[in-house]
């Protein structure tokens, strides 16, 4: 009881000075459903997202692939996503949220949307906190894996030049050593996966992560699901939670 109070204060004091502008007016008949996907690289958040979109029709939004899009597509915001991108610096939350906001205005998200690499910081989660508290209440799904075993799989996981399809040289080995199943493409290991790298990608992901961790525990809507299992089991577990 005191420990949601305390919640509530928190929430109040983090949104106070902002201005709210909601996400959907307060006439729409259902609430939407937001579900946020959280997940250090390499435990499968993108596959379980997917599998989620599957199951409960509503729309996967990954973060890096609407990045990619507003480049591609040479949109105002992918033009300056574009400048910091190409000096090898990290695009600034503002413009991020512009574009996720921008995105889950669509008529497609009116039901609900899952998220798949937003929040990454606590300022996107009090900004998407903000634009939902009246409508909703998000569920965040926390999944969890040791460093050592994201080490172990991203630093084994080879991915077709071609074709993009990923293999782990232990648990799903290509038929023919170094050659794609489905394209007979080249498999290589992307430079993200370098084990260097992915000790470096961890330290930032626990350093952005633990507070957005404590911002949605203090809300009481945080799920952790272990996925030291099959992605079948974890799956599971997720829809356990959704009921
Ligand atoms: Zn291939």
């Amino acid at each position: 009881m005191i420990k949601q109070l305390f919640a509530t204060l928190c929430a109040g004091i983090f949104m106070a000075g902002s201005h709210s502008s909601p996400l959907l007016h307060a006439d729409e008949k259902a609430s939407p459903r937001v579900l946020i996907m959280l997940g250090p690289p390499g435990a499968g958040k993108g596959t379980q997202a997917a599998l989620l979109q599957q199951k409960t029709h509503l729309p996967h939004i990954s973060t890096g692939d609407l990045l990619r899009d507003h480049v591609r597509q040479e949109t105002e915001l992918g033009k300056k996503a574009k400048t910091f991108m190409s000096g090898g610096q990290l695009v600034p939350d503002q413009l991020i949220m512009d574009m996720l906001f921008d995105r889950v205005s669509q008529p497609d998200c009116a039901q609900g949307y899952i998220l798949d690499g937003f929040p990454r910081t606590l300022t996107q989660a009090q900004a998407l906190q903000e634009k939902l508290q009246k409508q909703t209440k998000p569920l965040v799904i926390n999944l969890e894996l040791e460093d050592a075993e994201i080490i172990e799989r991203l630093s084994k996981r080879v991915t077709c030049e071609q074709c993009g399809t990923p293999y782990h040289l232990a648990y799903s080995p290509p038929k023919i050593k170094d050659e794609c199943d489905k394209c007979r493409g080249k498999l290589i290991q992307r430079s993200d996966d370098h084990r260097d790298v992915v000790i470096k990608r961890l330290k930032v992901y626990h350093e952005q992560t633990a507070p957005l961790i404590r911002f949605y525990n203090k809300l009481n809507i945080l799920h952790s699901v272990s996925c030291k299992q099959s992605k079948e089991q974890v799956f599971t577990q997720i829809l356990g939670k959704l009921n």
